[in-house]
């Protein structure tokens, strides 16, 4: 292998390393191709582990976006917060979590550690990202102020506002005016960085070629650092430290400039549920079949519910917050004119000898009764008639 080859080999594998995104289990990632059309995915099983896994940002030009959505990782009640979440977005399991209960007279000290939030020296939860911990901290910060009365009215106003689907659509319009100049010009870097560049050096020489190659490699970083530390600053006003950070990778480091668009794009929806991001950028096909696995998700999250050790008070928040969240989903999608028994009816039998299903994962079987051994013995459903 020549060195010119060698070069643009790690220049390869370093930028494929910035495409992949590391999602936790509970958050999905919307990703656009080339003709504009979004579309979901689950973190990977292959490369991944029971909290997390990768999801790839398309690699190719014209480069699209990745945006990921988390649903939140606590259960929050009148009383105080779990960091458990029965229900989990994605196929498969739930992600280990930490089970902590913590009424809101013990919420001090709260601090934001990377995407780890902590209560103390302890870790209250892992977020997918470091704007989900702190937005989660604020949250909380506030409710830990209010009276306990007024709590359930801020919870249920919290709930409204993430399947605020005109605030989704609004921060979308703010964002892609912003956006086109960066990604535009991270496109023009990929051409340059993986066919240009090496182009002119195989033919040119090296000795030639790379004080020329580096100025323009320069000029294109630059620009990039320029108009991603503007668009940033619209976006993310508060969020000055990691602005920084970015804006010195975006300058530094050649194959992340090229993903600069998609850095930008990745916390845009902070806050707001997966399900409802969904409705405003898959087609209805796509977010109806999201909408049936969120709400069966919902409705029978696998068991056990919660942690056997876990206090009655936990029990309840638990409880309280999914049978809320699932109010919030069914009204959201009533909003949608989606008739809910209709979209949560059994599925079709895959043989006329099956006899049961399994109302979470829809696994079907031919026993008249039992449990499905992949949600740990949740009890089937017979088929109707
Ligand atoms: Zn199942």
């Amino acid at each position: 292998m020549s060195e010119l080859q060698l070069m643009v080999l790690v220049v390869a594998v370093i930028y494929l390393w910035e495409c992949g995104v590391w999602l936790r289990r509970g958050a999905v990632a919307f990703r656009m191709d080339a003709r504009g059309r979004w579309r979901l995915h689950h973190p990977a099983t292959a490369l991944g582990n029971p909290a997390g896994g990768l999801v790839l940002a398309p690699p190719l030009p014209p480069l699209g976006y990745l945006i990921p959505a988390a649903q939140s990782p606590l259960s929050v009640g009148p009383d105080g917060v779990f960091a458990y979440v029965a229900q989990c977005l994605n196929p498969g399991w739930r992600p280990p979590q930490s089970g902590r209960w913590l009424p809101f007279t013990d919420v001090r000290d709260l601090t934001v550690s990377g995407r780890r939030l902590r209560v103390g020296k302890l870790t209250l939860v892992t977020t997918n990202s470091l704007y989900q911990a702190g937005s989660l901290a604020a949250q909380l910060r506030e409710l830990a102020a209010l009276p306990a009365t007024r709590r359930e009215q801020a919870l249920a106003a919290t709930l409204r506002a993430a399947f605020d689907t005109a605030a989704i659509q609004a921060r979308w319009q703010t964002f892609a005016p912003l956006a086109r100049p960066l990604r535009n010009s991270c496109n023009l870097l990929w051409c340059y960085l993986f066919l240009l560049a090496p182009a002119a050096i195989w033919r040119f020489g090296f000795l030639r070629t790379w004080l020329p190659v580096l100025l323009v490699l320069l000029a294109f970083t630059i620009t990039n650092t320029v108009l991603f530390h503007r668009a940033h600053r619209r976006l993310y006003p508060m969020e000055e430290d990691d602005r920084l950070t970015q804006d010195c990778l975006i300058l530094l480091a050649p194959a992340s400039s090229a993903r600069a668009h998609d850095t930008l794009a990745r916390h845009l929806f902070t806050g707001f549920h997966p399900l409802a991001v969904a409705q405003v950028l898959l087609s209805p096909e796509d977010f109806t079949a999201f909408a049936r696995r969120v709400v069966l998700e919902l409705r029978h999250p696998v068991l056990p519910v919660c942690p056997e050790s876990a206090p009655p008070a936990a029990l309840a928040t638990e409880a309280a917050a999914r049978t809320a969240l699932l109010g919030a989903v069914t009204n959201f999608l009533q909003g949608q004119k989606i008739n809910v028994p209709d979209l949560t009816r059994p599925p079709e039998r895959a043989e006329p000898a099956c006899l049961t299903y399994c109302p979470r994962c829809e696994s079907q079987f031919t026993t008249p009764d039992g449990t499905c051994p992949d949600c740990n013995c949740l009890p089937l459903a017979k088929f109707p008639g």
